[in-house]
C-alpha cells in the first residue's frame, strides 16, 4: 500500500460541523431529544442548587443534545419562549393545560394574547393541550372549549400538537377527529393497547418518560413494547416524573437517556437503534433544524 491511500481526513482538518457531530456522539448514532420538559420554570432546580442552564450542560454530556421546553398557560409559555430564543438548540411549544380550562375558556383577550404568541421564532407546536379528567381542575365544558381553540390555532399555522390525555380519551378522540389536518404526540403516554391502537391510526406520536422505568401496570409496559419505533417519542416532563434510580430528586433533561435505555432493554433494541429513531421522529415531526440552532 502506498501513501496515497490514506484517507484524506488524516492531512485535512475536521470541519467545524463534523466536529460538533463526533463532539455530541451523532455520529456514534447516539443522539437524544428531550421532547417535553418544563426548565423554563422560575425557580426550576433551585431546591438541589441547579439551574436550568446547568441541566442543558449535564443534558449535553448525556447526549441529550435537543430540548423542546412545553408551556403550560399564556406567561409560562412567554416564558418559553424568552427562554429558548435565548439558548442554542431549545425550542418551545406554547399551550393552555387543560387544567387551566377554566381561567381562559371566558377571557378572550387572553386567548387572542395566546395567539398571537404562535408566530415568534422558534415556536415549534401547540401545546400542552388537552382533556385531563383524573385531576379535574376545570369543568369538562371549559377543558374542551380551550382544546378547540388550540386545536384551530394549530391547523391555521400547520403546527404539531403536544396532547396531555388523562382518563379522557373516548371525549379527546371524539373532538380531535373533526380536525383531520392535526398531527402530534400523545405526551406522558400510560394507556394500553387498545388506546394506543387508536394513537397509531389517527397517526400520532407516542411520547414514553420516565414513569415506565418506575410503573408497575403491566399493561403499560405491553404497549411501550408495541410501540412501533418510527412513531416513538422520548421525553422527561422534567421537573416531574424523575426515572429510577433518581426517584425523589428532580428530573433533568439528562434523565431522558436513562429512560431510552431502559426502553431499549424492555423492547430489545440497542440504544443506539433507539435514540436514532426516537431523533429522527423528532427532528421530522416539530420540524427541528437538522443542524444546530
Ligand atoms: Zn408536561
Amino acid at each position: 500500500m502506498d501513501a496515497i491511500a490514506y484517507p484524506m481526513s488524516i492531512a485535512t482538518p475536521i470541519p467545524v460541523a463534523l466536529a460538533n457531530l463526533i463532539k455530541f456522539g451523532i455520529l456514534n448514532g447516539m443522539e437524544l431529544v428531550d421532547t417535553h420538559c418544563h426548565i423554563q420554570f422560575p425557580d426550576y432546580g433551585q431546591k438541589e442548587g441547579f439551574d436550568a442552564s446547568d441541566a442543558i450542560t449535564a443534558a449535553q454530556a448525556e447526549a441529550v443534545t435537543r430540548l423542546l421546553c412545553v408551556g403550560t398557560d399564556l406567561p409560562d409559555s412567554r416564558r418559553a419562549i424568552d427562554f429558548v430564543q435565548q439558548r442554542d438548540n431549545c425550542w418551545a411549544t406554547i399551550g393552555l393545560h387543560p387544567h387551566e380550562g377554566a381561567s381562559y375558556a371566558h377571557d378572550n383577550k387572553a386567548l387572542e394574547e395566546f395567539a398571537a404568541l404562535v408566530s415568534q421564532p422558534k415556536v415549534v407546536a401547540i401545546g400542552e393541550c388537552g382533556l385531563d379528567y383524573y385531576y379535574h381542575h376545570s369543568p369538562k365544558a371549559d377543558q374542551e372549549k380551550i382544546l378547540r381553540w388550540q386545536l384551530e390555532l394549530a391547523t391555521t399555522y400547520k403546527l404539531p400538537c403536544v396532547f396531555h390525555v388523562r382518563d379522557a380519551f373516548d371525549d379527546f378522540w371524539k373532538i380531535v377527529d373533526n380536525y383531520p389536518g392535526i398531527t402530534g404526540v400523545i405526551h406522558s403516554f400510560t394507556a394500553d393497547k387498545k388506546v394506543l391502537l387508536q394513537t397509531l391510526q389517527r397517526g400520532y406520536y407516542v411520547g414514553l418518560n420516565g414513569i415506565m422505568t418506575f410503573t408497575r401496570t403491566e399493561a403499560q409496559l405491553e404497549a411501550a413494547k408495541a410501540v412501533p419505533l418510527d412513531k416513538l417519542l422520548l421525553e422527561t416532563d422534567a421537573p416531574f416524573l424523575t426515572p429510577v434510580p433518581f426517584r425523589g430528586k428532580i428530573c433533568q433533561p439528562k434523565h431522558v437517556r436513562l429512560t431510552a435505555q431502559f426502553l431499549a432493554n424492555l423492547r430489545g433494541e440497542t440504544l443506539s437503534e433507539l435514540a436514532s429513531a426516537t431523533t429522527a421522529n423528532a427532528l421530522s415531526l416539530f420540524n427541528l433544524s437538522n443542524v444546530y440552532e
